[in-house]
Order: C-alpha cells, then structure tokens, then sequence
C-alpha cells in the first residue's frame, strides 16, 4: 500500500474492521492518510463530501494491515540458501557457518518493502545484530511494533544489570514513532534461566510481550526431559553448557516454572506440545505464534493449529526468517496452515492477523483494526482465500 500522507479513500464490497462487537461492513470505504486510517465504514457516510482520490477495489475484501508476530529480519541476507527439510541440527549447522553480520541497509529495505507491499503492517521482530537498522528500516516505510534484543547463553550476566538494552537500540527508536524495543530470550536450552527471567522482568516493565522460542523441536523436548536427543549432540559443551542439568520437564511446564508464561507472552513455534502443555498455555493466556513454512522448511513438524485452538490458547502467525522461508508473505502463511489443517476455522485466522498480536503488543487501538485513530492501514484478503477468512 502507497503511504503519500495527502487523503485519499478505497471503495470495495465489503470490510471487516475487526472491532469487538462491530459486524462486518457491505459496500464499505477507507479513508486513509498514508498508514493512519481517518474513517472507515459504509460508503455514503466515508465518502460524504469527501473530494480528494478514491480508488475502487471492487470486490475485494478490506481488512486491517496485518501484524507478523515473529520474524528475524537481521538474517534477511540469507534467503533461497538454506537446507530444507533436512531437519533442526542441519539447519542450525548451516546457520552457524554462515556470516552472521548485520546485512546492508539496502538488503533490509528491501524485506520491508516486500512485506509492506503484501499487506503487513506491524512486526514482532527478533534478533542480536541488527537492532538499529532494523528499526530504521520498519520506520522508513512506515511499519510498526516491537524490535526485540534477544538474550541467548549461559553467562552470568552481570547482577548490576542494566541497560538490558544496547543504547544503540534505544536511540533507535527514539527516533521511530511506532517502533519499540525490548529484551527477549531464544530458549529454555540456549539462555540460561537467570537471563530469561531478567528478560522477561523487563518486558514487563516496558509493558511489551516477552518472546521465546519454545517446543520448536523434538530435540529440545528431549533435551529438557533428560538431557538427551539431537540438540543435546549438537549443542552441549557449546550453546548448552557441559554440566547442564536438565529440568526433568517439558518446555512449557518448564517456561511455567521459570514465570515466563503469561497473556503478554509469546510462544514461538509450539511445534511438540503434550495436551497438559496446551492446557497450560490456555490457563495462563500465552500466545502461540505459529510459523508453519519455517516449521516445513527445517523440517521440525507440524504444529497441531486445531487443538491449539480448541484448547483456547491465542494464535498469532509469524514467517520467521529469510534463513527458513521463502518470503515474508503472511497470506502465504495463511495457506500453508490451511494446507496442513484444511479443517482448521478460517474465522480464526484474521484474529491471528490482527487483534490478537495487537493486543500482545498492547496497542489494540491503534493495530490490527479498521477505526479512525488506528495507525496500521488496510490490507486486502487475497481472492483464493476471501471466502474462506472472511
Ligand atoms: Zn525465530
């Protein structure tokens, strides 16, 4: 979506605002100034003297920009390189050998363009290298959300230890209306527990949703349980140190015992969950992100969307990387969650999209709805999908 700041307005046959209580909208109009939505609603009342351009989208279906809710954009430099479905251990092989270095300006622009242009509108991103440019770029286009600093290792960090943040992060986004930072730990097996619950005592202090991979691989469940499996052979005496002590629990009992769940945490993944982790993760409001062309990519499973949904927990939908997809699309998203649970409720998904993140992110009047105020644009239901979301 083009964001000139001078007015303008789409017309199409109908628009789901995504307002609680709100139904959806026939014969609807947006009218927008770049990203920051002035009115939106039936056609005659939007439109009313309005004199300024007005594009119809005809039978398109209006919705509010989208929000990805997990994706590393410093590993953009990547794309198109990495094994597929050869599983977690040869793709984290992979990973380490490659150059890690935060990738050229240009080279992010461009994954925000591409993502801008098909409909996202707000990020949670994470990462360790990139943060400032990172930032800079969502905000040259306009995108929102929460840039994470992600805590991983077993080091001690300092008890003393602020600034949790490196200060070039947070003068980022002092110059990036929209934009936040905040701490985030990888996972149970990569971060130690001090650092996860540090990190996580300062999102709460920043009012942002703490992030953390979790359950992604068999490895890791085995490697929590008895300190054995795939990802013990790959990491211990490296990421995992050599005495490690495993927790004798699965990842989310543990991410529990470590008070780390919670409605303003994100679970990441969520691939191998026993059904008492899924009553866990409804009890206590965390959110699942779930990345199922990352999921297909390495090769780690499928997520069990359905039962995720049955058992009440929160859904978002995140791409996570270039380095494990082959786009930042999230309609793309979209279809491969549809692909791998044809039956799974389509008036589910557009939450996942929209409100849902939104309220994660604490900005549930801005992102993720159609109303004077929001700050998140529109973005279009693409044809194949139209019937089945809306
Ligand atoms: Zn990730």
């Amino acid at each position: 979506m083009p964001h000139p700041a001078r007015p303008r307005a789409v017309t199409a046959r109908l628009m789901l605002p995504m307002i609680p209580g709100a139904g959806r909208v026939d014969d609807a109009a947006v009218l927008f100034a770049g990203r920051r939505i002035l009115a939106a609603g039936p056609r005659r009342q939007v439109l009313g003297d309005f004199s300024g351009p007005v594009e119809d989208l005809g039978d398109a279906v209006l919705v509010p920009g989208l929000i990805n809710a997990h994706v590393h954009l410093e590993l953009s430099g990547l794309g198109g390189q990495s094994p597929r479905g050869a599983g977690f251990p040869a793709w984290a092989a992979w990973l380490a050998g490659r150059d890690l270095s935060p990738p050229p300006a240009a080279v992010l622009a461009a994954a925000v363009r591409r993502m801008a242009a098909t409909g996202t509108a707000g990020v949670i991103d994470v990462g360790s290298r990139a943060g400032p440019a990172v930032v800079a770029a969502l905000a040259a286009q306009g995108l929102s959300g929460l840039v994470c600093h992600e805590y991983i290792g077993f080091r001690r960090p300092p008890a003393d230890l602020p600034p949790v943040l490196p200060p070039a992060l947070e003068a980022a986004v002092r110059q990036a209306p929209g934009v936040r930072a905040a701490p985030s730990g990888h996972a149970l097996y990569s971060t130690s527990p001090d650092s996860l619950r540090r990190a996580r005592e300062a999102c709460r202090r920043l009012c942002a949703p703490f992030c953390l991979h979790v359950a992604e691989t068999a490895g890791e469940v085995a490697l929590l349980a008895t300190g054995t499996g795939e990802l013990a052979a790959l990491f211990r005496g490296r990421l995992v140190p050599k005495g490690y002590r495993p927790p004798g629990r699965t990842p989310v009992a543990e991410a529990l015992s470590l008070g780390l769940l919670g409605p303003d945490a994100l679970a990441v993944h969520a691939v191998w969950l026993s059904g008492a982790d899924r009553r866990l993760l409804a009890e206590t409001g965390t959110a699942v992100c779930l990345c199922p062309r990352s999921n297909r990519h390495i090769g780690v499973g499928t997520a069990d969307a359905p039962a995720l949904f049955a058992a009440g927990v929160p859904l978002c939908l995140g791409t996570d990387s270039l380095a494990s997809n082959d786009d930042l699309d999230l309609w793309n998203e979209v279809r491969a969650l549809l692909a791998d649970h044809p039956d799974f409720p389509g008036q589910a998904l557009l939450p996942a999209l929209t409100t849902t993140p939104a309220r994660l992110l604490g900005r549930d009047r801005e992102l993720g709805l159609l109303a004077p105020g929001a700050v998140g644009g529109y973005a279009v239901i693409p044809p194949d999908l139209a019937a089945r979301l809306a």
